[in-house]
């Protein structure tokens, strides 16, 4: 199964709108939603849920205190600060375990900690793999890998797997970018879209994934789109298309619309010319250099 991921130096540069559209042009694909922290392909692609399991992302420290004689060696090891008046603090505890193995009277130990909530799908479009992280847990590499696991265990029929990634260049757009057979970058016609498409470049090509690049509302600001045009020749990066600002893209967005109605608005027809020559690098070509 080839492995797409669509990412974006930072949020809010219209990936996921991209990625739903090529999940209704591919006809039949395994999506898997990646962006863990703050999900939302599940508003477009309204899927139907068919299961739910904890993620167990982390451990935490609990005391028996009927244990503790308080000698205060776990307070006096810990190096995050969290073990203050000899009791657990939850919020702080990085769950490393020094205070259990300092611990002489056995009082301390470690037990999983439910971090989050893996969610796997049926969409008209094919099986659906998404997560959801608990505010402020740690965790959310471990959590995408889980995510495109699940994702790949889904496959039927379907020749292609699109991973609509994570806003930024942390560790859960590392996890999913890292083993893919191509990244499409989303950027947008910014000061801050064409420092972040650096940097998301770097890390594709640190990993070792051969990326192409797409303006979204382009037409927002033309010079801006020529200075990213022109990074890309630079760099020798190939530059699939352009999409105009079309308002039409947020009333099916917002009017909860199918997915396939993006294709109907102003945008879809460059939607369209980027999906071909993504699928055509995803299928027809097998390598090609950067
Ligand atoms: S597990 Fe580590 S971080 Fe948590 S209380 Fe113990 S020593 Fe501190
Ligand atoms: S090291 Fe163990 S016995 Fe000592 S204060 Fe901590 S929990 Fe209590």
């Amino acid at each position: 199964m080839r492995q797409l991921v669509v990412i974006s130096g930072k949020g809010g540069t219209g990936k996921t709108t991209v990625t739903a559209a090529f999940i209704a042009l591919a006809g039949k694909a395994v999506v898997a939603d990646a962006d863990v922290e703050a999900p939302n392909q599940h508003l477009l692609l309204q899927p139907e849920v068919r299961e739910r399991r904890d993620f167990i992302g982390a451990k935490m420290a609990v005391k028996d205190a009927g244990k503790c004689d308080r000698c205060g060696r776990c307070q006096e090891h810990c190096r995050f600060q969290a073990i203050q008046e000899m009791e657990v603090d939850p919020t702080r505890c990085e769950g490393c375990g020094v205070c259990v193995a300092v611990c002489p009277t056995g009082a301390l130990r470690l037990e999983d900690e439910v971090t989050g909530t893996l969610m796997t799908s049926e969409t008209e479009y094919g099986p659906f793999s998404h997560a959801l992280l608990e505010i402020g847990a740690e965790g959310s590499g471990k959590l995408v890998t889980e995510v495109r696991r699940n994702a790949e265990s889904l496959r039927g029929e379907e020749p292609l797997l699109i991973i609509d990634g994570s806003p930024g260049i942390g560790c859960p757009v590392i996890a999913s970018l890292s083993g893919t057979d191509l990244a499409l970058i989303v950027t947008e016609p910014s000061v801050s879209g064409l420092h972040d498409l650096e940097r998301i470049l770097k890390v594709a090509r640190h990993f070792g994934v051969n990326a192409l690049v797409c303006i979204n509302k382009w037409d927002l600001c033309p010079e801006l789109s020529r200075k990213i045009e022109s990074f890309c020749e630079d760099e020798g990066v190939e530059m699939v298309g352009k999409i105009p600002f079309d308002p039409g893209v947020l009333d099916v967005v917002k009017q909860r619309l199918p997915v396939k109605d993006l294709l109907k608005t102003r945008a879809g027809e460059a939607l369209v010319m980027i999906w071909d020559a993504v699928n055509k690098r995803l299928f027809e070509e097998n390598t090609f250099e950067q």
